[in-house]
């Protein structure tokens, strides 16, 4: 019987190197925290780390996901009809459990576990569970379980099952099948809404393999998964006979086999998994029948992966040696999680990043700013991957233009969250578990997506030189965001002023003045300064087009000399509004808000990093208050230098004292209670050069984030993407100082004392740089190019050939 192990045994991950997270024991309570970081995945599809034999229960949560696929359902909740876009949960390919002789088939719950081990492998990406059991008559079984979701192939996936009877003789009974019975049922707060997003069940038979096709019931998917069995007797293949049990939803192989006390039986599951969203198949059963009868043994298929991981591990490599193996650990699964969900294998499809990956339900799989936390460290690896992801940008271009029309504004007004098309899929209510309410919700007011979305276009130039990406797309988004930005600034005469009223920021305790009739608020400072920003970005890229394609694109959006000079007028005469002391004010009226006494709230609590809920509970508003729930303002330090900050402030005629970043981090730092993890790492960034010992705990926090769940249980519903590429993208960018303009890429390099050496290879307009710091040395080497790149260093911009390295003493 397995509960809370009462031997001792360690339930928390034990880092056995930087490539391996084991589990000793089972752990019920953290059994859904496990699966989401133990989910496996190859960009295109992804399965939670559920025990095979599980269905969805209190303890387990088997989740299987497809990039991009969604499906809209209505539910009436407080009063109102509401439409929700969800990633969909699909049949779980893993279905897998076993009996001996005629004791009831495996749960972990009633069966008792001598020894229990989990293992993922981040380096081959792969799961491994270990366990010995007794059951109630004394017989032990040793059962090891791997599987792989294939990054060689990206419909592929496989399940190996070995058991071992150590002391018996008899018979094993295997059942291996797909189990449509599923639902979205992985969010408590979610569940009172509809769920059951999937129609038409079908189960078949095929070249000997199993099938299960369905259909989402609004946007008309049809997924088809097959799978087929091998069973091997000592490692030679045996061809027992395969029953085939089929239940409403389900469809699966049993088959019996004879075992000898000592012997191995082996079960290879080889699933196959087809969309009709896929592009180049016929239809999606026929593809998944077709492919899974083609598949080699389940070592070949491994191979295949493991060969993949490794290419994929070499674009990616980020050597950090310093305090520990945790470090280690913790950066190389941020970026094992981050190509699970996109990777080579996702340029080719039409999707965003999910803010929680494809590990699970929590925010329906929508696509939100955290991009911006993910986008500009891809760019230096996988700049392919990056066009493609910006492309889903691009198709949903007439979309954000229509938004922006319907709401009376000009130009692209891009959602809040998006997912199939585009539209906003912000929810409209959300429920206070604390209190039970359903509240409205104005999140969708957070309109600064825009600027993270030209912020990546641009990012994404600079670091690709890619001229014809911008003629041909990204100048469009960056001209129709910008045009945006200027319809939206409202010019207030009285000031000589143009402002931006009724939005949100960043921080999403703050959507609206106590007592207002509507919700927003006005000049929020992270707004209006990256809409200057991004106006200027806006007018650049007129001059940095090419003819015929500005006059081009001029006539397709009608924009004219006239225009431009309206922008111009309004990246020169955008409001900030300061505190009397000079530290930039979050928004108009964040000065007069009252203190909260964080104190008396901590000792009460304990964790108050969701204040919002607990004020809420309390009958009372963060409105009221200067609480933060993350980073607002200084996200301007995040994104911008000192040397980009500067002169934005000075063509906006107000005066830029450096001096005053520090003294913005600290207000603010004492007013942020890091209600989301993305907060940490911008902490982290804007602190590392003025602060290092606390910059350094915010990077711990936030390579703890999901590893040890520090936001109390939100990882188990999926992982926290942005805050995962941020924390690499520190390391790299901000540690060693990088910054890319239009003729060099720039280093200043500077560590944490705790980090003793760095090394990793970064792709910089097709140069493959190779950059290390050690014994006080910064290194940069051309390894791969065919011509010069110009770096630019302590002042200098010097010209690299291939072979070439450079130093720099720190
Ligand atoms: C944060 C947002 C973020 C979203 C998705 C929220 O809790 O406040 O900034 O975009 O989560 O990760």
């Amino acid at each position: 019987m397995i509960g809370t192990p009462t031997d001792g045994t360690n339930l928390e991950p034990a880092i056995i190197d930087e490539w391996v997270l084991r589990y000793e024991g089972f752990d019920p309570a953290s059994e859904r925290l496990r699966e989401a970081l133990c989910t496996l995945g190859n960009g295109y599809f992804a399965s939670r780390g559920a025990a095979p034999e599980a269905i969805a229960d209190q303890i387990h949560y088997p989740g299987t996901y497809v990039a991009g696929l969604y499906n809209r359902l209505v539910t009436r909740i407080a009063d109102r009809a509401v439409e929700n876009e969800s990633i969909v949960n699909l049949p779980n390919w893993l279905s897998f459990s076993f009996q001996i002789d005629d004791a009831n088939w495996f749960d972990t719950g009633d069966t008792e576990i001598l020894d229990y081990g989990q293992e993922l492998n981040l380096r081959e990406a792969t799961l491994t569970r270990s366990l010995r059991m007794q059951d109630t008559m004394g017989r032990v079984t040793r059962v090891e379980q791997r599987r792989f979701v294939s990054m060689a192939d990206p419909h592929v996936a496989g399940l190996v099952t070995s058991f071992r009877a150590e002391n018996w003789s008899g018979s094993l009974t295997v059942r291996s099948g797909i189990d449509g019975r599923v639902s979205n049922a992985g969010v408590a707060r979610y569940s009172q809404f509809d769920e059951d997003h999937l129609v038409d069940m079908k189960t078949c038979t095929m070249n000997g393999a199993v099938g299960l096709t369905a259909s989402t019931s609004q946007s008309a998917v049809c997924v088809a998964e097959v799978a087929s069995l091998r069973v091997f007797r000592d490692g030679s293949q045996v061809h027992p006979h395969l029953d085939v049990i089929e239940e409403p939803g389900f469809i699966a192989h049993q088959v019996t086999i004879d075992v000898e006390a000592l012997e191995t039986i082996a079960v290879e599951k080889i699933a196959t998994l087809f969309t009709s969203r896929d592009r180049s198949i016929s239809d999606p059963l026929a593809e998944a029948g077709s492919w899974n009868s083609r598949q080699g043994a389940f070592s070949v298929l491994l191979d295949a992966h493991i060969r993949e991981w490794d290419s994929l591990w070499k674009r990616f490599f980020l050597e950090v040696e310093g305090d520990g193996r945790t470090t280690r650990l913790a950066v190389n699964l941020h970026i094992f999680h981050l190509l699970q969900t996109t990777s080579g294998n996702t340029v080719d499809l039409d999707v965003g990043v999910p803010a929680r990956g494809l590990h699970g339900e929590a925010y329906r799989g929508h696509v939100f700013w955290d991009e911006l936390f993910i986008i500009p460290y891809l760019s230096l690896h996988l700049p392919e991957l990056v066009r493609s992801l910006l492309l889903y940008r691009y198709r949903r271009l007439p979309e954000a233009r229509w938004a922006a029309h319907e709401a009376g504004f000009r130009g692209a007004m891009y959602p809040w969250q998006s997912g199939s098309n585009g539209r906003e899929e912000a929810q409209v209510v959300h429920l206070n578990p604390l209190s039970g309410r359903w509240l409205p919700d104005s999140s969708h007011l957070q309109r600064h997506i825009n600027v993270a979305i030209a912020y990546n276009v641009w990012q994404y130039y600079l670091m690709t030189g890619d001229n014809e990406f911008l003629a041909n797309y990204g100048a469009e988004m960056i001209l129709e965001i910008s045009r945006f930005w200027a319809s939206i600034a409202r010019f207030n005469p009285a000031l000589d002023r143009y402002e931006i009223t009724g939005v949100m920021g960043p921080d999403e305790y703050h959507d609206g003045y106590v007592g207002a009739a509507m919700p927003g608020l006005d000049n929020n400072a992270y707004t209006n300064v990256m809409a200057v920003w991004v106006l200027c970005r806006g007018l650049e890229v007129v001059d940095l087009l090419p003819e015929p394609r500005r006059s081009e694109l001029f006539t397709r959006l009608s924009l004219d000399a006239q225009e431009l000079e309206h922008w111009d007028d309004v990246s020169r005469k955008m409001r900030v509004v300061f505190h009397e002391d000079g530290v930039i004010s979050q928004f108009e009226g964040y000065e007069e808000l009252a203190e909260l006494d964080w104190g008396a709230y901590l000792d009460r609590y304990g964790d108050i990093s969701r204040l919002d809920r607990i004020l809420e509970d309390e009958g009372d508003t963060p409105n009221a208050y200067k609480a933060s729930k993350q980073a607002d303002v200084l996200m301007l330090f995040y994104l911008l230098s000192t040397e980009a900050l500067g002169p934005i402030f000075e063509r906006l005629g107000y005066a830029f004292d450096p001096d005053t970043i520090p003294r913005a981090i600290e207000y603010y730092l004492q007013r942020t209670s890091h209600g989301s993890t993305l907060s940490r790492v911008v902490h982290s960034w804007v602190l590392a050069r003025s602060n290092r010992q606390r910059s350094w705990e915010f990077f711990e926090d936030v390579l703890r984030s999901d590893l040890e769940d520090i936001q109390g249980g939100t990882t188990a519903e999926g992982i926290h993407l942005g805050a995962m590429a941020g924390s690499v993208d520190l390391v790299q960018r901000c540690y060693l100082g990088i910054e890319t303009s239009n003729d060099a890429i720039w280093f200043n390099p500077v560590l944490p004392a705790e980090i003793r050496s760095l090394s990793l290879d970064i792709c910089y307009r097709q140069h493959w740089l190779h950059l290390t710091v050690a014994d006080g040395r910064f290194t940069v080497e051309l390894i791969d190019s065919s011509g010069g790149v110009q770096v630019g260093l302590d002042g200098d911009v010097v010209e690299l050939s291939p072979g070439d390295r450079r130093q720099l003493l720190l």
